[in-house]
């Protein structure tokens, strides 16, 4: 049996984290995106020979020249990336200036990267800098008890990521630098993508007020379980304030003691004292 090659095992894992998205409830219709910025060994066998055009990107992202990145499509729906990868799943090529970009792979339909492609490209530039090139994904979802949390509450960074930390034991030491919140801005704007990169620069995950998630790792399964555990901890809340308010919740020492057993080290502008 011929072993699967790093392109394959990256398809394999894209598709299954794409069918997860629209199990979880976090992809209606054709919400959410996932980006991959590819390693030499992850390019498909059979090249990336192109007759397409460059396209300009409208904005410039140096620390990406001449980077390759897996995207899902615009107006795919996450449910169907594993029936037809080549067609809802596409390779880009940004020039050595990182203006432009062109189809290099995929897209076999004649679709193009993500509309959200300006917040994705910005946020793999935060990362690589922020990770020192260690993180590679970056994924939109529609997890909504985030999202109701924003429409409920008054929140910035700290207060969220408080919250967050509060309501589940796990999630300080999966978050320990915390989740962003990213004032609402139209979706795939130029405003919204330089907000989320801000926070980004500070931490992997951010939420979009009213809108979604977005987390980043060095993988799929980080970036996907950084989304997923931010959502369980605001699942917790409100399952909490549905049975009678929240009347207990881990308080600041809790929170310290499991940063020290986990060896993590919060914000401390967020934990206080
Ligand atoms: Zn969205």
């Amino acid at each position: 049996m011929s072993a699967i090659t790093p392109f394959e095992e990256l398809l394999q894992q894209v598709t299954r984290a794409a069918h997860d998205l629209w199990i979880k409830g976090w992809a209606e219709r054709n919400a959410g995106n996932i980006s991959v910025r590819l390693k030499q060994e992850q390019m498909p066998e059979n090249g990336t020979a192109t007759q397409d055009d460059w396209h300009e990107l409208g904005f410039e992202a140096p620390a990406l020249a001449g980077e390759f990145f897996l995207f899902s499509s615009t107006g795919c729906h996450m449910r169907n990336v594993e029936l037809l990868p080549e067609r809802y799943l596409g390779i880009i090529e940004l020039d050595e200036q990182a203006r432009r970009f062109r189809r290099v792979w995929g897209f076999s339909g004649g679709g193009r990267p993500t509309s959200e492609l300006a917040p994705h490209l910005i946020a793999h530039a935060a990362r690589v800098v922020a990770s020192a090139g260690a993180d590679r994904v970056v994924m939109h979802a529609h997890a909504p008890v985030l999202i109701a949390l924003t429409y409920s509450m008054d929140l910035d960074t700290a207060r969220l990521t408080h919250l967050l930390w509060e309501m589940h034991t796990e999630c300080v030491v999966v978050l320990p630098t915390g989740c962003g919140f990213v004032p609402w801005s139209v979706p795939g704007s130029i405003d919204l993508a330089r907000a989320t990169a801000e926070e980004l620069s500070k931490r992997p995950l951010a939420i979009w007020q009213f809108h979604g998630a977005i987390g980043t790792g060095p993988d799929i399964d980080t970036a996907f379980g950084l989304i997923d555990t931010a959502e369980k901890a605001a699942q917790i809340y409100k399952h909490a304030a549905a049975c009678g308010g929240i009347r207990n919740k881990l308080s600041n020492a809790q929170i310290a003691a499991l940063a020290r057993a986990f060896s993590v080290t919060p914000d401390p502008e967020i934990l206080g004292e």
